[in-house]
């Protein structure tokens, strides 16, 4: 919610008032002067919204506080404009309300006009959460990173490299819901306190590498902006259940320039639904703008389905730490980690081989593609270990 500073106000009042972390105000209002406030400046609380109460006969300032286990002054400072202790009947007051539960529902078809309506609720009641637009897929969508955190440790994950497989993008939709909140509630997550990760891990998440593919899978050949073409590239079938590729036929995940050659002599040698890899590496730009945004990276997570198996290694390039690592993903999973496997050009094996530092590939939940949602929460409960594990092993 925004409040106006009124004269006096500092952020550690706010800070104390409204139960909030002083370092969570902070980081929601970049552009302020702390010790410079003046009256009538904006200033962003994270986990509170403003809900509008209309006085019935009978109320006064402090039952409408004690009912809602509020500070008086918490009326105060989301009302300027109203005088408190001179209430009319049919007066509409905005009530501060702190936020305790997930703000979106993630177990349902996760296409791209729900991911960016999510990533707008999460900004604005967590503004100290981060987007930064790195690309535009080849039907002009906007392919967004989310960015959470302040530490000086970069580590990244992404979900729907693959179209089918996007079930992966409200996994980490939910994880930064559930993050945000225990961060500003002061709650646990699986008995571990969020904060420290906020102070030390500046985490990138790019939830949905591949929209124009995820908006093909779950709302057919009407959603692209050509219909024929899709449908070509899928020899007539309406039914794009099977489609990993972007939209125009190349699978993103076999881009990489890291032994990209191998995928190319073997795999489809046209635009398909799957495994084609391009004419080149890096010509798709869902795939330049992921290798964009890596070298930042100290550790890079890609979210697929299915298997519950981790991939680790490239070609023995992989750094120690990528043992250690995964190690403690399966211990946490369940899930099963393989080291090589014969597959080239993927993400990971290009971050692994030009970075030298821990990549994975997580395959989610066991079944066959795009898993059914009613996997949803086993799949959340098992990633959630392997997510956590990234932030304290960072
Ligand atoms: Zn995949």
């Amino acid at each position: 919610m925004d409040i106006k500073i009124r004269q006096g106000d500092n952020l550690w009042y706010l800070s104390q008032l409204l139960n909030v972390p002083l370092y969570l105000i902070l980081a929601s209002n970049p552009g302020v002067a702390p010790e410079a406030l003046s009256p009538g400046d904006t200033i962003h609380v994270p986990g509170y919204r403003l809900v509008p109460y209309t006085i019935q006969p009978g109320d006064n300032l402090y039952s409408i506080t004690t009912k809602r286990g509020l500070g008086l002054d918490t009326i105060l400072l989301a009302n300027p404009d109203i005088d408190p202790y001179n209430l009319q009947v049919s007066d509409v007051l905005s009530i501060p309300e702190r936020l305790t539960g997930p703000l979106f529902l993630t177990n349902q078809p996760y296409d791209y006009d729900i991911l960016t309506g999510h990533i707008d609720k999460l900004l604005a009641a967590y503004p100290f959460i981060r987007k930064n637009i790195i690309g535009r897929s080849i039907e002009g969508k906007e392919i967004v990173e989310v960015v959470l955190g302040e530490g000086n440790k970069n580590i990244h994950w992404n979900g729907a490299f693959h179209a089918n497989e996007w079930i992966t993008t409200p996994v980490l939709m939910k994880f930064l819901n559930d993050y945000a909140l225990a961060l500003t509630n002061n709650e646990t997550i699986r008995g571990l306190t969020m904060a420290p990760f906020f102070q030390n891990v500046r985490l990138s998440v790019v939830p949905m590498v591949n929209p124009d593919g995820v908006d093909l899978v779950i709302n057919g050949a009407s959603a692209s902006n050509n219909p024929e073409e899709v449908l070509r590239i899928n020899g007539g079938s309406e039914d794009f259940s099977g489609w990993k590729a972007n939209i125009r036929g190349v699978d993103l995940n076999n881009q990489y320039p890291a032994n990209w050659e191998i995928e190319q002599a073997r795999k489809p040698d046209t635009p398909a639904p799957r495994d084609f890899p391009g004419y080149a590496p890096l010509t798709e730009p869902e795939a330049i703008a992921l290798a964009e945004i890596s070298p930042a990276m100290q550790s890079a997570l890609a979210f697929h389905t299915q298997g519950e198996v981790i991939f680790w290694g490239y070609e023995g390039l992989e750094p120690p730490a990528s043992e250690v690592m995964v190690e403690e993903f399966a211990r946490v999973s369940g899930y099963q980690p393989i080291r090589y496997v014969d597959s080239y050009a993927g993400y990971k094996d290009w971050f692994i081989q030009d970075f030298r530092r821990p990549g994975f590939t997580v395959e989610l939940g066991r079944g066959v593609n795009p898993l059914p949602l009613s996997q949803f929460d086993e799949i959340y409960q098992r990633t959630l270990g392997i997510l956590l594990a990234s932030l304290y092993m960072a």
